[in-house]
Formats: C-alpha cells, structure tokens, sequence
C-alpha cells in the first residue's frame, strides 16, 4: 500500500464571476503549500463527467498572474449529464481515477447543491462502481467519503451564510461606470434613462448601484412598488428637476415586479414616463457587461481570502465535519453548512416568489433594508415638518480621500430631509477660524455622488490651543449647533481636542460626529474608512499596468505605496496583484530580511521566472526607504536580474470614488445625521466618531479615542486586517525542498491511501 499525498480538485461552475481566478489561485497554491497535490476540472462538472483532458494537475507556476483576468481560466459550464445519476457516476470515477476525494467548488447555489448531492451519493455511488468492476474495493475503502468546501461565485451577492459573493462587485463597478457615463450625457439633454441590470430575485445590484449612482429610484424584486407607484415615480421626478437636478437614472433589476408579482419591465417604466411626464426617456439593458472586464481589488482579495480558507478546511476535512461554506461575514472568513445556506437562500428565493415581500427583505440582512429606506430619503429629500430645524456645519480635516463629496452630498441631502439647514465650513477647521462658512443647498451637492475630490477643501492641521478663541467665536457668529467631520487622523485628532477644551469654552460643547474618510484606514473606531478602497483599485490597477510592462526582462519592482504609519494599502495591495513581498510600517524592515528577500529572488529567477514584486508602504522604515531598498536589491542581482522602483503618489488619493467607498459614505452620512438629529432633539451634546466594524454601523464616545489609538504611530492601537499578513508569504513562494521534505514525513490525513486507478 502506498501513501498518497491529499488530493484536492477545484472547479468553476455555472455563470462565471469576475475573481473566480484569484480564488483558483488561492486554492492551488494554498493546497500545494500545506502538501496537497491540486487539480483542475475544467469547464465546471463536464469535466468531471468526461474525464480524460477534463482534469489535470496544476503546478504552482500554473496560476501565477491570473487574480487580474476576468472569467475563469479553467472554463465553466452548464453539465445536464450531471442532473442524472449516471453522470454523477462517471464523475465519482473519474475523481477516483486521480485519487481526488477533496473538492473546492466555486459556483451558485445550483452548483453547490450539485457538489452536495454528489458527496451524499458517494457511498452508494462507489457501491456501483465497485460491483460494475470500474473500480477495486480498495479504492472505494481508501476514499470513503467526498468533502467539500463551496465558494459562491456570482454576480448577483445572493447567498445566506456570505456577506459577498465573488464578482458583486465588480459587476457593481462595471454597473457605476456605465450609469456614470449615462448621467453625463442624461444631463448634458436633461434626459430620463432607465438602466436595467442583474438580479432576478436579489435587488444587490440595482440597489447599491442606485445609491452609488446617485439615482433617483431602484425598482427592486424583494421590495414591490404599491399601487401608484407610476405617479409616484413621475412626482418625484419633477420635484428632483424643480430643485435643478437636470438628469434622471430609474435602476431596474431584471426580476422587479409590483406587488401582485407583475413584472416591471425597463420598456415598461420608460412607457410610463414618457406618457405621464412626455419626457424623452432612454433605456439601457447592461446584459453581459456585467459580468466582464477586470476583477476589483476587492474580489481579488476576498476570493483569495477565501481559495485559501477552502484549501485550509479540506486539508483537516473530516467525512463526519459534512459540506462546508467558505464566506466572509463581516470581513473574516465564516464557515457554514453548506446545505444549510443554500436551503435558507433558496427559502429567500421562495419567499420572493410567493409575494412575502417584506419577510424576504428581512432575510436579507440588516444593512439591506437600511440600503433602501437611505435611497429613499437621499433621492427625494422631504424635510419631515415636526423636526426641529438646527444648523449643521459640514467640515474637512487631513489628507484628500475620494468619497468626501459623496459623504457631504448625502449629509446635505440628508439633513434637508430631517429639515436642518446644512452648512459647508470651507478650508477645514483654519477656514472656519477665518469665517468661511457657507449654506450648503441641495442643487450646490448636485453630482458630487462620484465625483472625486473634496469641492469644501481639507486640510491637514490640526487645531492648536491658540485656536481655539476663534473657532468658538466662529461656531457661535454662524450659530452652529453641531459639527460633521469628514475626514482622516489630523480631524479626528481635531476633534478629539476641541472635545477636551469644552469646559474652557462652553461653545465647543455641541454635538460633533467624526466620519472615517482616508485612504490610509488608520481610523479609530471603524475597520474601514471612505477612500480606502478606491486607492486599493487604483494601486492594484497600477500594478496590473506594470506587471505587464516586465513581461520581457527578469526584473523585481520595488513599488511604494502610501498608507502614513499604516501598512493596511500595502498589505491589502500584495495580496489583491499577487506581489511576493509587503513590508511594513508596522513590522519594519531589517537587513536579514532584504538578504532573505534577495536569496528568494536568485533562486526564482534561475529557475526562470520574471518577475519579483514588492510592495513597500511609504513608511515601513526610516532608514530602508524603496530607494536604498532598490539599490540593495540592484546591487545584489548582477547580471541576472534588474530592479525598477515604482513610486505610485498621488494617483491613490485622486480619481472617482469606487462604488464601494460611494455606498460606504453614504452610510456613514446617513448614521451620521441620524446621531447628530437625535442628539439635538434630546439637548445632548454627543461627540462620537461613527463607524464600521464587524460590518454592522457602529458609534464609539470621542472620549475613548486616546485608548483606541497609538498616537505616536498615528494609527489604531489594534488593526483587523494584520492576520492576513500570513497569506502574502504563504501565496508567494512554492514550499521549499526542505518543507517538502519535512511534509512528507508527516503522517498523510485519513483517507490519503489508494491502491487503485491514481
Ligand atoms: P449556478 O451554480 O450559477 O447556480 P446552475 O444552476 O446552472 O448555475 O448550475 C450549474 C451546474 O451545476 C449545472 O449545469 C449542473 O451541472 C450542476 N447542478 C445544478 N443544480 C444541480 C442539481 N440540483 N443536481 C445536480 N447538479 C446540479
């Protein structure tokens, strides 16, 4: 008998997803790395079926520079011979032939229900087998049960037991570029379209885009218009033009309906407001681009997040452990019963259909009901005349982070729909000092949803105590009753210091809420903050640029990114493009390490690779900065290699915010108005910095700042995402001899052996 390593297989399946690639990656370098041998099945459950070419061995190199490609590069499939048992039959064999008693399977709830029927059947399926002669006894004992771990690749986020389904969002991106490109044109001709995407019974898409958009209204199946809803529709369209709003985008998920369960079309909507309103009205039906284009930095990252837990989980599968779910909740990786969401999910699916409406709304979760009732206030603002009108003053503080214009847009709108007067304080708290404060309306925030930029200016000074006459003097001349800061570390540090002088100066003593906005994520109170993500796309997409531009040479680029004394952009980059190193503020750099690195690029290039990538956070080390980090490597490389160094800039902070940072923001505004409305109702002078953490909305006292944060360091005293350092070196490199070695002298999981047909 001999002893085998683990076998695992990993198939794409059903409609393909953009970061299936990185999760396939994840999985076969992950699995090699903890001593599996890895397999492909290509083209979903054909493969499987047919055997032969339909699986084959994947080497480390196999999936290296994939995670950028769109689609997945082992192909997927419909399999109709996989519905029928004797498909399922040939695919047992098959998998056996290779000694594959593990799979990774990425797909919808129809592929993950396939996975798990096949692992039921597998004792009675290997019976067959056996009594048909196809396989010895031996081997059916040597394989006595299949595991699975499920990965949920789809477009439309419809999945209980995951926050995020791989490709959501960067179909969502594909989403915000076209309704960015029609609101261009819509207000250039102050015209009505009507943008038709994805999701027969999950509204994800249509509704984040609505907010990210800044639409007027999302036609969505598990929250059916009423009877009317046509005028309805049409009155708040002309109120929206009457207040300046000069282009109208109405989102239709392809599986909205009303509340009988007729279908809403996007042909139907445009007839309806060309004759209510006889407006010339457009519709575009996205289709297929959905699906397309390159994966976000946040697909990436998380398929990664998650190829990696999957190759983990199978590694220790036990038959009794059953078919798990890898997902995310809240930002870590979740396992679930694999059957156990798939039923609940398609219990939601069920309740859509069978018009419970508001039960399925429930079952999505929280944050998706919040989603619609905030697109609801912030598309057509109706100051509510019981609330007591109050002056809120809008301010920036530290570095730019793209975001900021969406949060201060949906402040403003906010805050005229709770019936406050909304006031901008120019040129951050120094042109507050100087009086720059202006009333901000609603059609002053028009289009600012995706623009980039912060149009109030902000400034990275913080308040000194001379300042403080001033700012109180100002806050009582332009009667503010409660301050909004958006912004990053100076403004919370702002604040955090006006906070402490309040008995020196009763002005200050007003409610003030700080909004996490930098690309640094160095915030306390929140595990993300507006603008991060938009800086991780556009260093990702910088590096995909550059990756390409070595394809030739055997090169190591040494790119530096920004991120202060927070190595979050830099980590999180590495592990999105695949970079073989990060080095961080947070760890330092050491010369044994540059020698480490060194030695792993030597050997990588005369084993014939060409590419070393390092990503280095602006300040990971005072003295080891990316330029002597470029010269070491340079001077050690010789002939064998060179060394560019690429040092990204300002190109982090600028650009349109991604729709993620757009639908971040305007959560964040929406608590934020929220707190400060129900603080100035209750006469309470609350100052809190609002957040995300775990991924429900969260307020933490401005005086619990000085325990959350290492000032010195200018970043949170705990960060979440340090625990994902491990799978950057793990990814990087396949496992040395040495590791092999003592791999193989570790005894094989149970259920390893096979005397048979592998
Ligand atoms: P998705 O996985 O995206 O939901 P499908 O529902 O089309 O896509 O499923 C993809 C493939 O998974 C099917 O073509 C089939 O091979 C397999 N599959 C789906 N549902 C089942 C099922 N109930 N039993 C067996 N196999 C299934």
């Amino acid at each position: 008998m001999t002893t085998h390593r683990t076998r695992i297989g990993v198939l794409t399946s059903g409609g393909d997803a953009q970061g299936m690639n990185a999760a396939v990656r994840a999985v076969v370098r992950a699995g090699i790395r903890f001593g599996a041998d890895v397999f492909a099945i290509h083209e979903g459950y054909q493969g499987m079926v047919d055997g032969g070419a339909g699986i084959s061995q994947l080497g480390w190199d196999d999936v290296g520079g994939i995670q950028q490609r769109g689609g997945t590069v082992i192909g997927t499939a419909r399999c109709a011979e996989f519905r029928e048992r004797d498909g399922r039959r040939a695919a047992a064999r098959n998998l056996l032939t290779h000694g594959i008693d593990r799979l990774v399977v990425i797909g919808g709830d129809g592929s993950l229900t396939g996975a798990d029927l096949l692992s039921q059947e597998w004792d009675s399926l290997l019976a067959e087998l056996v009594a048909a002669g196809e396989i010895t006894a031996e081997t059916a004992q040597a394989h006595p049960a299949l595991m699975i771990a499920g990965i949920v690749g789809s477009i439309d986020n419809d999945m209980v037991g995951t926050d995020m389904t791989i490709g959501a969002d960067s179909a969502l991106h594909r989403i915000t570029e076209a309704v960015d490109a029609i609101a261009s044109t819509a207000a250039s001709h102050q015209r009505t379209f009507v943008v038709e995407v994805m999701g027969r019974r999950c509204g994800y898409l249509a509704l984040t885009a609505a907010l990210a958009g800044g639409c007027d209204f999302a036609l969505i199946p598990e929250a059916p218009p009423g009877p009317g809803w046509e005028d309805e529709m049409c009155a708040a369209l002309k109120h929206g033009r009457s207040l300046g709003r000069r282009d109208s985008i109405i989102l239709v998920a392809e599986g909205a309906r009303d509340q009988h369960g007729a279908r809403i079309s996007a042909e139907l909507v445009k007839h309806e407001l060309e004759t209510r309103l006889g407006e010339d009205t457009r519709v575009t039906i996205l289709g297929h681009v959905q699906r397309g284009g390159t994966p976000s930095a946040f697909d990436r990252s998380m398929a990664t997040m998650m190829g990696y837990a999957a190759a983990e989980e199978l590694m220790s599968a036990t038959p009794a452990d059953g078919a798990q779910l890898i997902g995310v909740r809240r930002n870590r990786v979740r396992r679930t019963p694999l059957m156990r969401s798939v039923n609940e999910n398609k219990a939601v699916s069920q309740l859509v259909d069978d018009g419970h409406y508001a039960r399925a709304m429930a079952a999505r979760g929280e944050s998706y009901a919040e989603l619609h009732s905030i697109l609801r206030a912030i598309a057509h603002p109706q100051p509510t005349p019981t609330s007591v009108p109050k002056r809120i003053g809008i301010v920036h503080a530290g570095g730019l982070a793209a975001g900021m214009n969406t949060a201060v847009r949906a402040a403003v709108r906010l805050g005229h729909d709770r019936g406050h007067t909304m006031l901008g304080l120019e040129r951050g708290f120094s042109g507050l000092r100087h009086g720059h404060v202006r009333e901000l309306t609603l059609a002053d925030v028009e289009g600012w949803t995706g623009l980039g930029g912060a149009d109030l200016g902000t400034r990275r000074d913080v308040i000194e105590p001379e300042h403080l006459y001033a700012l109180s003097r100002a806050i009582e001349t332009h009667q503010i009753d409660a301050v909004l800061m958006i912004g990053g570390i100076d403004g919370y540090d702002s604040v955090h210091r006006l906070y402490a002088e309040r008995a020196h100066y009763p002005a200050l003593a007003i409610p003030m809420i700080c909004l996490p906005a930098s690309i640094d994520n160095n915030l306390p109170g929140t595990e993300l903050s507006v603008g991060a993500d938009t800086a991780l796309n556009a260093i990702v997409e910088a590096i995909d640029r550059i990756k390409q531009s070595a394809m030739a040479a055997r090169r190591c680029f040494v790119i530096e990114t920004m991120g202060g004394d927070c190595g979050y952009l830099a980590l999180m980059a590495a592990l999105s493009a695949g970079a073989e190193q990060a080095y961080l503020p947070e760890e330092g750099i050491t010369l044994a390490a540059l020698q480490a690195d060194v030695t792993r690029m030597t050997d990588r290039f005369r084993e014939g690779r060409r590419l070393f990538l390092t990503v280095r956070s602006e300040r990971a080390d005072d003295q080891y900065t990316t330029d002597v980090v470029s010269r070491i490597f340079e001077a050690e490389g010789g002939d064998l290699y060179d060394v560019r160094q690429a040092v990204l800039g300002h190109l982090q902070q600028g650009g349109n915010p991604s729709p993620f940072d757009r639908v971040l923001a305007t959560r964040l505004a929406a608590a934020s108005i929220d707190a400060l409305t129900t603080a100035l109702a209750r006469g309470e002078t609350t100052a809190a910095m609002i957040g995300l953490e775990h991924g429900a909305l969260v307020t933490t006292p401005v005086a619990d700042m000085d325990e959350l944060v290492d000032w010195e360091n200018r970043r949170p005293a705990k960060q979440w995402w340090l625990g994902m350092r491990r799978m950057v070196r793990d990814l990087a490199d396949p496992p040395t001899a040495a590791e092999l070695a003592a791999q193989s002298a570790s005894a094989a999981p149970a259920g390893t052996t096979s005397t048979n047909g592998s």
